[in-house]
């Protein structure tokens, strides 16, 4: 880390500098933002450190009232306003996108583009997800009007990962502006300008900071957490999330974490093997791997495996990543990475694995190319781990039980994909994840309505469709006596006589045994 003057930042697009709590002063600690392909400074930082993040948080609590105060209609309309300004200048973004991560600029725009979507989506349906509606109140509470709204937590904190810097803290920030809360955004330290661009656009289109964001490393994301906010919404690796939750476990701060996965394919005896192999080349490899729903592994029926194969190979051999302008894969954004992904290849190579395609020396000094491997022992890092790297496994089975029991055989479970088809939704029904895609990859992340998460090491709690609305809300239940109730139960006055009829009513409306069908029979 280096403490660079505040005119030596190459930031592009200053704008106004309202929604980010300020940029260097002379004294402050900075850090650089590096291009991972050329390795040249992109953007210097601040590094806001605890006072600096509670300050942001205490501003954030004033925009709160604020914006949490707006009616759904009106909050919509500024979100749309958002949203027309990201896009007008999505190009602006892709570029800035591409210059910190290095991925290519057509996967920057498809990113950008999708998160424009999700902004949409949650700008125009929290209305009717959130708003107060009538609930039936039941037989024994007739005399009470029920009614449920989901009101905004307050100060939501989004910790973000640099490998979709756009997509995916936006996952958690358009929804929990949508529903109400200000957002205090601790970018990764490969992504703060990114970050940043968010934060100055969505002031100059609303003219006021109800999102801000704060920079720095790891300790900023750690203040964040202990800085009073109302929610955590983190996306990142297992390890950190275990971190964030116990830190915000000392202050009872709730949290959703959207951590890592180790994402399978199943290749059925029917299934189309060409479109099968283009999904699975494209899961594992866009973005250079580096994709929490990536592609890691892959288990195909013993009758087509050879020819899915001989696809996979073929299209594979294809796909290069280098730094040339139209490169369909770009680098590995976070240095370290590359020892992962070398130490995964060669623990499955060293343990009987083959690679068709690729190998140990795929992994060069910043670039990593698409590597196949097989015979891969089910027990290797490789195929329990994640190796977020262009690598992916491709395992024979007998049957789809054999392709079922190993795709839920980690201890992760965030997305999954089946290709079949006869049996696509059956397969897709018993798989233990998040979210399946059929006959297509990564397709459920662009359909803002269906809810996004894991299970197990993948994390807990939902950002996109109705529940990541409601995951920055919390519930008002409210029952509005209308009229006297016949019986005095929550009294004093209540008598054996009411007990009695109590019991009566009880009896009548829950003691029937239901006729059920013979199949489902207790003792069959
Ligand atoms: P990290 O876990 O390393 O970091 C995530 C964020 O947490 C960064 O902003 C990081 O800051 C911050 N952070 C680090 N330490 C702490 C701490 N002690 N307290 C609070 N915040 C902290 O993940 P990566 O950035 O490397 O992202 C890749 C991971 O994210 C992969 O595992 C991937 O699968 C997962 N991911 C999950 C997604 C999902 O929706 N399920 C989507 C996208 C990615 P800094 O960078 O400054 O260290």
């Amino acid at each position: 880390m280096t403490a660079l003057p505040a005119d030596l930042s190459t930031e592009p697009d200053p704008g106004t500098g309202a929604g980010t709590t300020g940029g260097p002063s002379e004294q402050q600690e900075t850090f650089d933002s590096l291009s991972p392909i050329t390795g040249d400074v992109v953007g210097t930082h601040p590094v806001h450190d605890e006072a600096a993040v509670r300050s942001a948080v205490a501003r954030a609590r004033e925009e709160a009232a604020w914006w949490g105060g707006l009616t759904f209609e009106r909050r919509a309309e500024l979100l749309s306003t958002w949203k027309s300004v990201i896009t007008r200048r999505v190009a602006q973004l892709a570029d800035l996108m591409h210059r910190e991560t290095g991925k290519p600029h057509g996967d920057a725009l498809l990113e950008a583009a999708l998160a424009i979507d999700h902004l949409a989506w949650a700008a125009s349906n929290a209305a009717k997800t959130l708003r107060r509606r009538r609930m039936p109140s039941g037989l024994l509470m007739a005399n009470q009007a029920a009614t449920l709204e989901y009101k905004p937590l307050g100060v939501v904190g989004v910790i973000g990962p640099w490998n979709y810097p756009v997509f995916t803290p936006m996952g958690s920030i358009g929804y929990a502006l949508a529903a109400g809360n200000a957002v205090v955004f601790k970018p990764s330290e490969y992504t703060p300008g990114v970050g940043e661009w968010l934060a100055r656009t969505f002031s100059e289109a609303v003219g006021r900071p109800v999102l801000q964001v704060v920079t720095g490393l790891g300790d900023t994301g750690a203040a964040l957490c202990r800085a009073g906010v109302d929610k955590v919404a983190f996306t990142g690796s297992t390890a950190t999330g275990k971190r964030v939750m116990a830190a915000c476990a000392e202050t009872l701060t709730p949290v959703v974490i959207e951590a890592g996965g180790k994402d399978a394919v199943i290749v059925d005896v029917d299934a189309d093997l060409e479109a099968a192999a283009e999904a699975v080349l494209w899961g594992a490899c866009a973005n250079a791997g580096q994709t929490c729903t990536g592609v890691e592994r892959v288990y195909v029926h013993e009758r087509v495996y050879d020819r899915f194969l001989g696809e996979l190979t073929a299209q594979a051999r294809l796909l290069r990543a280098d730094e040339t302008a139209g490169a369909q894969l770009g680098p590995i954004t976070m240095p370290k990475q590359l020892d992962v992904i070398r130490g995964h290849i060669t623990d499955a190579l060293g343990r009987g694995g083959r690679a068709l395609v690729g190998g140990a020396d795929a992994v060069g000094e910043r670039f990593v190319q698409p590597t196949v491997l097989v015979d891969v022992p089910e027990d290797s890092e490789a195929v329990q781990e994640e190796t977020f790297g262009p690598t992916v496994t491709v395992t024979k089975v007998r049957d789809m039980d054999e392709a079922i029991a190993r795709t839920n055989g980690t201890r992760y479970g965030l997305g999954s994909t089946v290709f079949s088809k006869g049996q696509g939704p059956e397969i897709a029904e018993r798989i233990r994840s998040g979210m399946t895609a059929i006959n297509g990859v990564i397709s459920f992340a662009a359909i803002p309505s269906l809810p996004f998460g894991g299970v197990g090491d993948s994390g807990f709690g939902r950002i996109h469709g109705a529940d990541g609305l409601k995951e920055f809300t919390y519930a008002k239940a409210v029952a509005r006596q209308r009229f006297k109730p016949v019986m005095p139960l929550t009294s004093f006055r209540r008598t054996e006589k009411h007990e009695q009829q109590l019991a009566a009513m009880i009896t009548m409306l829950h003691g029937r045994t239901p006729t059920l069908p013979k199949a489902d029979k207790p003792g069959r």
